[in-house]
This record gives structure tokens, sequence and C-alpha cells, in this order.
């Protein structure tokens, strides 16, 4: 399966999905159809399914005008997002398995930005919305610290160390220098801002080795980010706690 970035808006990013035995495409998060649709017809591929990761508008804009040349494109959303995307066609729920063409993947359900906020793996890329970002996480719209944080360490963190992380926002300078801030004896978060420079800004995807070793939200038991979370209210013990209160300390960044 191919996968291409698209940029989009002010720092989306939306991800075509290829599957070139069945000339079917997908599309994840689609901001803004044009440039998608321009990207599909150059390639020849027709578009069978829309996967929204939440239902948050700059995620799930565009998806009337795919759907207006691509009508039979199902929209595959978590069932507890169906009324707020009004074109949904196929709610699921953690567990469930979703495909287009030829491909499968697997979804996997992380409450905490929003409560329908989902995942889909596809092999090793997994699809994270607004979940997690390069070294950060999604605010708490919706969900609690817990909740958030028992998606990012039950959910995700467990996967494959290799597992590509396809996320919804290109915040990552500003997530890194927020992690030297909690974590400023960690060398490869510095390490990770050099490489972020030389890349051009561009950072999607990530993959869960490196976030385990950038993301001070997948470190809450890492004695620099513990320290910072304790001199701000938090119990040292508690790693709910401390997420809680370096996501806090990121709100006001
Ligand atoms: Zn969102």
């Amino acid at each position: 399966m191919k996968i291409d970035v698209v940029p989009c808006s002010v720092d989306n990013y939306s991800y075509l999905l290829f599957c070139k035995t069945s000339q079917k495409a997908a599309v994840v998060d689609p901001t803004e159809a044009q440039s998608l649709l321009k990207k599909l017809e150059a390639e020849k591929y027709s578009l069978t399914a829309i996967f929204c990761t939440h239902h948050h508008h700059d995620h799930t804009g565009d998806i009337d005008a795919l759907l207006r040349v691509f009508p039979e494109a199902e929209v595959v959303c978590h069932r507890t997002d169906v009324g707020r995307i009004k074109a949904a066609t196929t709610p699921v729920e953690d567990g469930d398995e979703v495909g287009f063409g030829e491909q499968f993947g697997k979804v996997l359900h992380t409450p905490g930005h929003t409560h329908g906020s989902i995942c889909y793996l596809f092999g090793d890329a997994l699809f994270v919305g607004d979940t997690l970002f390069g070294a950060g996480c999604g605010r708490l719209f919706e969900g609690d610290a817990a909740q958030m944080y028992s998606s990012l360490m039950d959910k995700i963190a467990p996967l494959p160390e290799a597992t590509m992380l396809y996320f919804g926002h290109e915040y990552t300078r500003k997530n890194l220098e927020f992690a030297t801030l909690v974590e400023s004896d960690n060398p490869e978060i510095e390490k990770r801002r050099g490489e972020l420079e030389l890349a051009g800004g561009v950072s999607t995807p990530t993959t869960i080795s490196l976030e385990k070793k950038t993301n001070p939200f997948l470190r809450t038991g890492a004695p620099g980010v513990k320290n910072t979370a304790v001199s701000k209210g938090a119990f040292a013990d508690d790693p709910v706690s401390v997420f809680a209160a370096i996501r806090q300390m990121r709100n006001q960044f």
C-alpha cells in the first residue's frame, strides 16, 4: 500500500492510501478536497473509502465535496460520531476490521481528544488523528487525562517500535520546544530538533520508537518529566497525575 502525505489548510495533514492491485484509494481525514481529487485523478485511482479519525471540522470538512465525485465511497467513523459526521455510512468500534480495495486494517478506539477518536492500523502504519502528535498529544476537548493516558499507553505504545504514526497536525517544532522545557536533561530531544530542521519541518510519519524517546506524554516515568510535573502539583508515583500536569502546562505554553 502506498501512502501520500497531503499537507493542507494551515498545519493539517490528510493522507491518501493507494491499493495498487485494485486501483482503489482511501483518504484519512479529508480537509481540502481539491488537492486530494487532483492526486486521485493524476494517479487514475477511484476513491472507495473515507476514514475519519474524529468529528472535528478541520478533519471532515470536505467529505461532501469528495462524495460529489465519488458518491459510492463509504464514510467510516466511530459509532458515537455518526450524528456529528452527517455523511457517515459505516460506524465502527474498537477492534473492527475496515478496508478498501484489497487492503485491510483495524480500528483502535482512543478516546481523550474527543469521545469518538479512533486510529486506523494498516500493516505497520497507524493513522492517529489528533490523539498523538510528533512529541505531543491532542488537547483534552471531550475526554479526561485518565482516558487519554490509557489511549496512548495501552493502545498505541504497545505496538511494535517501528510502527509509523501518521498524525493530524504539524505541531512538532513547538512540541519539541515544550519537551525541552519539561525534560531538559534528555539529549534525544535536542537531537530530534536538529533532525526536524534538516527535514524542512515536515515530521510525519513519526515512529513509536522515536516518540518513546522524545514525547513527554509517553514519558511520565522519566525522572525529568516527573520532577517537572511534581513542581506543578502532580503526584510522582501516579502517572495519570503526571500526564495531567504536563498536559495542563502545554495548554498554557
Ligand atoms: Zn481535532
